[in-house]
């Protein structure tokens, strides 16, 4: 008993030496710009993972995401994953981190690239969502070795490509591959950057799909000749803002989904195009005066974990339905494009457990649970890999995730990088948080 309390001093102390390491670490992640898309330089940043993995003994398997969306010679979807094997049998952890970042935008006042460290908080694309994360599980992991040598089980950690653009070439890949399997792993923490004291479970559903109303073309002179396929779609919007929206607003779930306007059910009016393409730029002449015979909306309707997505598609038919039973010559189709099913992990599922008394132990206070708005890799875990026992969990402020200015703050990480290493304690030796 007196020995694990040293051991966790011990690491304590570990982690707070490691505190330049960390900061150098996160710099180095985020001066490899691996903007996604198009997925720039992943074989860059999957060989600095593997050197630094090499040394510490890990087994490191390169894999490139051949034939899946965006891969190409010139932009290879590469995929980092490490492996360490205990001293005894156990069970294996693993870490996911994306190695994707999105693009700059505008509004900096950083060197988006730089990773300047200002003020206790290292800036830059991707600092925060997740390359602080996935330096945050390094250091934890390489603490935890250099106290619990003595470990069972096994520990991975993968940097992996394309979360942002729906992880296809990433976690989807690997988990096709056998790499999230429950036979080869049974914990995995995500590091996305949900906060230090927050746990969290799962994500909303998704079902993106295409709209289109048709009409029929006529001069522009005499409308009455053709069909406004853009008027139909207007009836469309109309009939969403009188009762959908609404209803949708009226649907709340009892999950702690966050942020709290995430706890309804929400749509999101993707894009809405009818009538002549837009021309190249430098077209200087005048559109011609035609009646608009198509219109197209793509929805975004984000679910609750509550709504099944058979009810989700059918609210949706009912209502085109509606519009169309008061609208003569109207006819539409509707195209699903892209589906996710909500996932969620039990609260009393060993990882969630875990974390938890490391984060009361850390932060002395209980963690609080949430479910993400946005899916992110855990969906793939979930169906591909058939791993229920996931969660995400990194320092970060959730909020500056794809913003100007994105930062992580070092001391978020010292302190997820102990909640981590001590979640490993616990999970694969007899001390840590139990002790
Ligand atoms: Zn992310």
């Amino acid at each position: 008993m007196s020995s694990g309390v040293d051991k966790t001093a011990e690491f304590t102390v570990r982690i707070d030496a490691a505190r330049d390491d960390l900061i150098a670490l996160t710099q180095d992640l985020i001066r490899i710009p691996t903007l996604n898309p198009p997925g720039n330089n992943y074989l860059e940043i999957c060989e600095y993972l593997a050197r630094r993995m090499t040394k510490r003994g890990f087994e490191v398997e390169m894999i490139r995401a051949y034939g899946t969306p965006g891969d190409s010679d010139k932009y290879p979807r590469w995929n980092v994953v490490a492996r360490r094997e205990g001293a005894h049998p156990g069970e294996c952890v693993h870490f996911n981190s994306h190695i994707d970042v999105v693009e700059v935008g505008q509004g900096w006042t950083f060197d988006p690239f730089g990773a300047e460290l200002s003020d206790g908080k290292i800036y830059g694309r991707g600092s925060c969502d997740m390359k602080g994360g996935l330096a945050t599980s390094i250091i934890a992991v390489e603490a935890f070795l250099d106290t619990w040598p003595d470990y069972s089980g096994a520990i991975e950690i993968s940097g992996t490509a394309d979360e942002e653009t729906g992880g296809f070439g990433g976690v989807a890949y690997l988990a096709e591959k056998g790499f999230f399997t429950p036979e080869r792993v049974q914990h995995v923490i995500i590091p996305e950057p949900l906060h230090k004291d927050r746990v969290c479970l799962g994500h909303r559903g998704v079902w993106w799909a295409e709209i289109e109303t048709h009409g029929r073309i006529a001069h522009g002179s005499m409308p009455f000749l053709g069909d406004c396929a853009v008027r139909h779609m207007g009836a469309v919007m109309e009939e969403m803002e009188a009762t959908l929206f609404p209803a949708l607003a009226e649907r709340r779930s009892e999950l702690p989904i966050i942020p709290e306007g995430a706890k309804n059910s929400t749509l999101n009016i993707n894009s809405i195009h009818g009538g002549e393409p837009v021309q190249e730029e430098g077209y200087t002449g005048l559109p011609a005066p035609c009646v608009p015979d198509s219109c197209t909306m793509i929805i975004d309707r984000r679910f609750l974990p509550e709504e099944n997505i058979d009810d989700v598609r059918q609210e949706m038919h009912d209502l085109l339905g509606k519009v169309q039973g008061g609208r003569e010559k109207f006819t539409y189709d509707i195209r699903d494009m892209h589906e996710v099913l909500p996932s969620m992990t039990a609260q009393d599922a060993p990882v969630v457990t875990t974390v938890s008394r490391a984060i009361e132990q850390v932060l002395g206070k209980s963690p609080e649970y949430v479910v993400s708005p946005g899916t992110y890799d855990q969906k793939h875990i979930d169906r591909i890999g058939r791993m229920k026992n996931c969660i995400a969990y990194g320092p970060g402020i959730l909020d500056l995730a794809h913003q100007p200015d994105e930062y992580i703050a070092v001391q978020d990480m010292i302190d997820s990088a102990k909640i981590m290493g001590l979640a490993l304690a616990e999970l694969l030796t007899n001390q840590g948080s139990k002790s």
